[in-house]
């Protein structure tokens, strides 16, 4: 994006603007990607400690005890239930949260798998509700109109790091005496008014695997202040045995969701990134938005100006009408220039994928449906938002060790397809 013409003797058209790379002028950033070093001495120290260990299980193992106890220190959590990853820490707090056969869960189109499965699984039936239009999280008011007498529960996804109207999710919650389950996977470090997302709900959800901003190659965590589910997060992890306790008599059916000390060992010392990390890529993000505001034809990634919006990856959207040329060619023209950008997220929204168009969850079926328990038909769901976020949306790589003089954005070469 960097507008280094100039410097970097390229060449400019007939008008005397600067000429796209695509066109033959020289790429706006000549400079490589910066490479990201992840792992580090922090990583060591404790992967070190933990080889002189007797065990490696989870449940008073000092990796995973650090882990809490760091994770507690950005997340004031009562409770806390390390687990394999953040598509079990959902799981595990919808089974807390007593989810069954028939109840309802309404929730983004727009996410990973992980975000459905733990719905799934407890028989419960996802319903999904539309985005806002720049923002891409949950549109309060069409959650609202979900709601039906069969709703349990929200999960809210935090999209690229971007906090979701809480309070106003909170308020729908607690009227409707549903619970509201935070997906933190791709926001560590958000802040809503301050405050880390996860922790205003009544149970939050973070996960560790590789993609995510802070990773242990795979892994989660699952947390809540609730009285009601915060007691039962490590049961619901763990086979419903009780380690407090200890006994092992189940008295309800949980997975193996167990963490482990080779993973809590990285992600203890992961934690201690975790601010750098974040406040940089927010930064990152909102120098982004401003250096676009003025770009005809784009969309820039909104946040609001009170929350801390960390940018798992910075999603643009196209005004098509206001461009001469289709995605694909933009997406060219800024990969030319030097710009790590791609069409779109996701192939569709959730609801369009295979296993959902077939209803085909368990062995090619869906025992809820034939058994009455639901009429739910995704063949029949929309969310024209979310499908118009899919189908105009640039995402653009934002990477923690990019410096400031890597987001700008070149004038002349940014109007090149404005229609105006
Ligand atoms: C990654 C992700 C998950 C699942 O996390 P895993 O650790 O891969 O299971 C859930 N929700 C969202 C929004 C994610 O990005």
């Amino acid at each position: 994006m960097k507008d280094t013409n100039a410097n970097h003797g390229g060449r400019t058209g007939a008008d005397g603007a600067e000429r796209l790379a695509v066109l033959g002028g020289t790429p706006a950033n000549p400079r490589p990607r910066p490479a990201l070093q992840r792992w580090g001495e922090a990583e060591r120290t404790q992967l070190d400690a933990m080889v002189a260990q007797p065990s490696l299980f989870y449940w008073r193992g000092p990796q995973t005890a650090l882990l809490v106890e760091r994770f507690r220190q950005a997340y004031p959590f009562q409770h806390v239930m390390p687990c394999s990853s953040g598509t079990a820490a959902i799981h595990i707090a919808l089974l807390a949260a007593d989810l069954g056969p028939g109840d309802e869960v309404i929730t983004a189109p727009i996410t990973d798998m992980g975000t459905a499965i733990g719905i799934l699984y407890q028989q419960a039936v996802p319903v999904f509700a539309d985005l806002e239009a720049d923002r891409y999280t949950l549109d309060v008011a069409d959650v609202r109109a979900k709601i039906t007498p069969r709703t349990k529960a929200i999960v809210a996804v935090h999209l690229c790091g971007n906090p979701c109207r809480l309070a106003e999710l909170r308020e729908l919650a607690d009227r409707h005496s549903l619970v509201l389950v935070e997906d933190c996977a791709q926001a560590w470090g958000a802040l809503y008014r301050g405050r880390p997302v996860g922790t205003l709900g009544h149970v939050g959800c973070y996960s560790l695997n590789d993609f995510k901003h802070i990773a242990c190659g795979d892994g989660g965590l699952v947390g809540s202040n609730d009285e009601r589910i915060g007691p039962r997060l490590q049961r619901c992890g763990d086979k419903a045995y009780d380690r407090v306790a200890g006994t092992r008599a189940p008295e309800f059916l949980a997975p193996n969701y167990r963490i482990s000390e080779p993973q809590s060992a990285v992600a203890a010392a992961q934690m201690l990134r975790m601010e750098s990390i974040t406040s940089r890529r927010a930064e990152l993000g909102l120098r982004l938005s401003a250096a676009l505001a003025d770009v005809p034809g784009v969309r820039p990634h909104a946040s609001d100006p009170a929350d801390r919006c960390t940018f798992w990856f910075y999603f643009l959207r196209l005004n098509l009408a206001e461009l001469t040329c289709d995605r694909q060619a933009f997406v060219a023209a800024l990969a030319g220039e030097g710009v790590p950008a791609s069409a779109g997220y996701i192939p569709g929204p959730v609801y369009a994928w295979p296993v959902f168009q077939n209803h085909s969850f368990f062995g090619g079926r869906w025992p809820l449906r034939e058994a009455g328990l639901t009429d739910m038909d995704y063949r029949r769901v929309r969310c024209p938002e979310a499908e118009a976020i899919l189908e105009t949306g640039v995402r653009i790589e934002i990477n923690q060790a990019m410096d400031n003089d890597y987001i700008a954005v070149g004038d002349g070469r940014a109007r090149h397809y404005a229609r105006r």
